[in-house]
């Protein structure tokens, strides 16, 4: 069994007052290798809860989840995160973020050099290798977020609005980057996003989450992301 898949994923939240918040109900998803899939919703709908879970960051509550008929039981190199905002190690150099997940897996700089240069040259970085993060723009640290959670090799890419905090011009160069970098890859790659745009220009794959519970109220199948930005 290749790809990912989500059986009856429930999520509740239990809080100190004694009531609770029903996050996620009856969450069912299959994923093929390869695949794109947007998630758009209101606030609150339960998308970052059901990123969370398939990262392995949150234990769900009822349901199952596995990756190429494993058991997602918690956060592993095989499900790569890119966040908002990078997550990164700002006094750290460019170099040093990307090529972390290497370093801590055991790999020696012979090894992980080569790709994690390769990578910066991708994401257009290879004049900024020696940079300190907070040197560079908020467009320029998504970029080196992107590559860092390439350099782990990762199976699924989970991002959670990695475009949301960049001006309008920025983000339109990155959705082509995401895009080229998918198709290259071949990644499967699961975007939360806010926008509608964004989500029918690089999804192949489209679903719209309600709140209350938070569940998947549509799903589309979209024509458009082969079509280039
Ligand atoms: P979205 O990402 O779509 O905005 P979230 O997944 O962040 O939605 O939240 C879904 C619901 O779960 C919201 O009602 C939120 O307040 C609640 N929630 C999320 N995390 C927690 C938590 N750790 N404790 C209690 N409630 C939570
Ligand atoms: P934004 O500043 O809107 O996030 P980009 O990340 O696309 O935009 O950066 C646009 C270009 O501006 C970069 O490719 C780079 O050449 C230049 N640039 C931005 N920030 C810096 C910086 N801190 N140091 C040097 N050049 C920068």
């Amino acid at each position: 069994m290749s790809g990912l898949e989500l059986e009856n994923i429930s999520m509740r939240f239990d809080l100190p007052n004694g009531s609770y918040v029903q996050a996620l109900q009856d969450v069912s998803l299959k994923l093929e290798p390869g695949q794109l899939l947007s998630v758009l919703g209101p606030s609150g709908c339960g998308k970052s809860t059901l990123l969370n879970i398939v990262a392995g960051f949150l234990a769900p509550t009822g349901g199952r989840i596995s990756l190429n008929g494993q058991a997602v039981r918690g956060p592993d190199a095989e499900r790569g995160v890119v966040f908002q905002k990078g997550a990164l190690f700002e006094w750290m150099n460019v170099r040093d973020n990307v090529s972390f997940g290497p370093r801590m897996a055991g790999q020696g700089a012979a090894q992980y050099g080569p790709k994690v240069d390769h990578l910066i040259d991708t994401v257009g970085l290879a004049d900024f290798r020696e940079k300190a993060i907070y040197e560079l723009s908020g467009g320029m640290q998504q970029r080196v977020a992107l590559a860092r959670c390439l350099a782990n090799d990762p199976d699924v890419i989970l991002m959670d609005e990695p475009l949301g905090a960049l001006d309008a011009l920025t983000r339109e160069k990155m959705q082509a980057m995401v895009l080229n970098l998918w198709k290259e890859t071949g990644k499967t790659v699961i975007l939360i996003t806010h926008s509608v745009e964004e989500a029918l220009l690089l999804g192949e794959r489209l679903i719209v989450m309600a709140p209350r519970p938070g569940r998947i109220y549509r799903e589309y199948q979209l024509p458009f992301a082969d079509q280039g930005v």
